[in-house]
């Protein structure tokens, strides 16, 4: 208790160090959607100026979110000459609002040329201010939003930050029909829960793929993957145990909610799950989390691995998006209730969502498309591509019993039978869950599973935001117009669940089965992140995100640019560092071991003619073959690489090459690889194994 929240100017630093009046203001701004008054700026600076001082600080800098999906921070110190040489320690408000970094090395996507590269980053008051701190060493950052001279969202909050908006707007007015008229503003609420993955450092500092790319590019199975199912829940290793304290404990300085750590279902694989917040704390929070997860594994001589797929054939690591909205009295607009048969507002709403997901499930599929995911979504692995709804045996019977003309029941849990008479009986749930959804009600909230494990939950949630105004706006025109509520949402849910039912799966959601079900139902299932991106240029979109004023026309292009863009140039380097190690380290390691046996294949035959090296001779034989292929694939990468220079100067010709030629190269390469790490001697293989990464922490 006493740690929690030690480092955020958080609304009880606030109260204690503000005067009434401008804590006052600032609420008014953090909880009621007003805008800022710029007179308390300056007062709401110094306070945080003097805070940050006693805590030690020296320094402060806008924290942002640039296009990269990470965060950014330049710091400038507190100190302001005065006379005699001396200094003193000053923050303005204007230092607080506003700032300008020159930011002109962030993707852009076309919206600003370097040479007239100004930015700014503006004070977001409703995510409260923290103290990081590096090897002890504590600096002031201010969450910022950062946008273009012109005004584009060049960032990753501005348009989470509108998206909310939107949302607030369009859901009161289904609150209204209802006759709600005490909640003035509804919020998104987010729990995200983080997967990852932890090896020894000494490892990973030799493994230049891992360094420069996030995931191995070579490496053969070891003989055992996740096939026992014995790390998942599994007794945490002491050292793990102990980052995970370390973890928590700054996590909670910073004020993150911190609640859930397990094993994950790979071996060296893990999950952190903090308490939900609003989708604009969460996104901050979530980027605190994977900072602080890098960082504190290095105290630990561990290095904490974020990327979607790290190792080929076991599970990669993905985000699980839980997504909800309440209102600022306290009520969470997805909780059914006892009977949600009766709960007509929860219905309306959960139609809504139904027909939103089906209406742009291409949008939630590009929210989740990055290089990394591609292994995961539309690979051989979970979740899949195409995007379904679970909802689970009680609302399914609902939405059943509504097309089939009257709602009179809701289905219930009933006791928990275990069959054990000390065992504690319970009530179950209404439902049961399903664990290959990619978007499941899960009780009282959407989880979302796409979502990759490396990116910003921002993109994800923008969309969830949007698609949900959008439809709660249609169905708020309708309704609003209606001469006969009851009747006009009657039918109005009736035809929703009739148009769009074919969204709705419970089965396995993994099985080869369900690929062909849902191309049947006319379900789009992208595999890559090359043809994801095209979605945001459709027409549909830019006008969905204009009518909500969440991304303009020219922020949507330049956000496909980027996409595609970051695609290509990640391939480009995993292409270049497999080509890297391969003439570095690989190549040499089995000339020198076909050296060793060719000298061994001479040394014995001179000793004598009786002894049989067919064992040696035939190792030869297939290491050179392999050896010769090997080089080949790599001749032919090279050559690919180069080939992207004539590709017509167009992102989605740039990244289809690169999809379809220089990845589909780098596999062929990948797999004489790892032969070759089958047969060559283990003491003369210059990588760290499979097996030592995934098994010896
Ligand atoms: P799982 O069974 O999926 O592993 P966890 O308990 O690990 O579930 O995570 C569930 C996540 O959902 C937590 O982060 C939790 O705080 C979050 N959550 C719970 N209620 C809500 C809500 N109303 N809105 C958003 N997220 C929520
Ligand atoms: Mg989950």
């Amino acid at each position: 208790m006493d740690i929690f929240g030690q480092n955020v100017f958080n609304d009880a630093v606030m109260r204690k160090r503000l005067p009434k009046a401008t804590y006052k203001s600032l609420r008014k701004t953090i909880e009621g959607g007003l805008p800022l008054d710029p007179s308390v700026a300056e007062t709401v600076a110094n306070a945080m100026k003097d805070w940050a001082i006693e805590k030690g600080a020296t320094h402060f800098t806008h924290w942002f979110q640039p296009l990269t999906g990470i965060t950014a921070e330049k710091h400038d110190s507190f100190i302001s000459p005065t006379m005699h040489g001396l200094v003193g320690m000053e923050f303005s408000g204007k230092e607080l609002i506003q700032g300008e970094p020159d930011a002109s090395s962030f993707p852009n996507g076309g919206i600003r040329a370097t040479f007239e590269a100004r930015g700014y980053t503006s004070w977001d008051c409703t995510s409260p201010a923290f103290l990081k701190e590096d090897a002890g060493i504590l600096t002031l950052c201010i969450p910022t939003a950062f946008c273009s001279y012109t005004g584009e969202a060049l960032d990753k909050k501005t348009p989470l930050l509108r998206s909310m908006q939107a949302l607030s707007k369009q859901a009161l007015r289904i609150l209204r029909l209802f006759g709600n008229t005490t909640t003035t503003q509804v919020t998104s609420t987010v729990g995200a829960e983080q997967e990852y993955f932890l090896i020894d450092k000494k490892f990973y500092d030799k493994r230049l793929d891992l360094m420069l790319s996030g995931r191995t590019l070579f490496g053969a199975m070891p003989p055992k993957g996740q096939e026992m199912d014995d790390h998942y829940f599994g007794s945490l290793k002491a050292r793990v145990a102990a980052f995970m304290h370390d973890l928590n404990i700054e996590l909670w300085k910073l004020g993150v909610l911190a609640k859930t750590q397990h094993n994950e279902v790979a071996p060296g694989q893990f999950e952190l799950a903090p308490i939900f917040g609003t989708t604009n704390i969460a996104t901050d929070h979530n980027q605190l989390v994977m900072d602080s997860m890098k960082k504190v594994a290095l105290r630990h001589d561990m290095v904490c691995l974020l990327h979607e797929k790290p190792f080929a054939g076991v599970n990669g690591s993905g985000k699980h998006n839980n997504w909800s909205m309440s209102t600022d009295d306290g009520l969470n607009l997805l909780d059914p209730g006892h009977n949600p048969h009766e709960n007509f507002q929860f219905l309306t709403i959960l139609c809504a969502i139904i027909k939103a997901v089906d209406d742009y499930a291409e949008l939630l599929r590009v929210s989740a498309a990055m290089p990394g995911n591609d292994h995961r979504l539309g690979a051989n692995e979970a979740p899949p591509a195409i995007i379904s709804i679970f909802l689970g045996d009680q609302l399914t019977d609902i939405l059943e019993q509504l097309q089939n003309g009257g709602i009179t029941r809701s289905l219930q849990g009933g006791k928990m039978a275990s069959g054990v008479e000390t065992l504690p009986a319970f009530h179950k749930d209404s439902t049961d869950r399903n664990r290959t959804s990619p978007f499941a009600f899960t009780g009282n909230k959407f989880e979302f599973r796409m979502v990759a494990s490396s990116q910003s939950i921002s993109g994800p949630n923008v969309v969830l935001n949007t698609i949900f105004a959008e439809v709660f706006s249609q169905f708020a025109d309708r309704l609003e117009q209606a001469e006969n509520f009851d009747q006009a949402l009657l039918e109005l849910l009736k035809g929703t669940v009739a148009n769009h039912k074919r969204i709705l799966f419970d089965g396995n959601g993994y099985g080869a089965e369900w690929v062909e079900e849902a191309a049947k139902r006319g379900l789009p299932n992208i595999t890559s992140t090359v043809d994801a991106a095209l979605v945001l240029l459709r027409e549909s979109t830019v006008e969905l995100y204009k009518k909500h004023g969440v991304l303009n026309r020219t922020e949507l292009e330049s956000r496909y640019e980027i996409n595609l863009e970051r695609y290509c140039k990640q391939i480009n380097i995993e292409a270049l560092t497999m080509i890297d190690m391969a003439k570095h380290l690989i190549i040499p390691a089995a000339v020198k071991y076909s050296a060793q046996l060719a000298g061994s294949i001479n040394a014995i035959k001179s000793a004598s003619s009786a002894v049989d090296i067919s064992v040696q001779e035939n190792l030869l034989i297939d290491l050179c073959s392999t050896l010769t292929s090997f080089r080949s694939n790599l001749d032919a990468l090279e050559k690919d690489i180069q080939g992207s220079a004539s590709v017509p100067d167009d992102a989605y010709a740039k990244g289809v090459y690169y999809r379809d030629v220089v990845f589909r190269g780098m596999k062929a390469l990948r797999t004489d690889g790892d032969k070759l790490e089958t047969m060559i001697d283990a003491e003369l293989w210059p990588l760290p194994t499979y097996a030592q990464m995934l098994y010896m922490l």
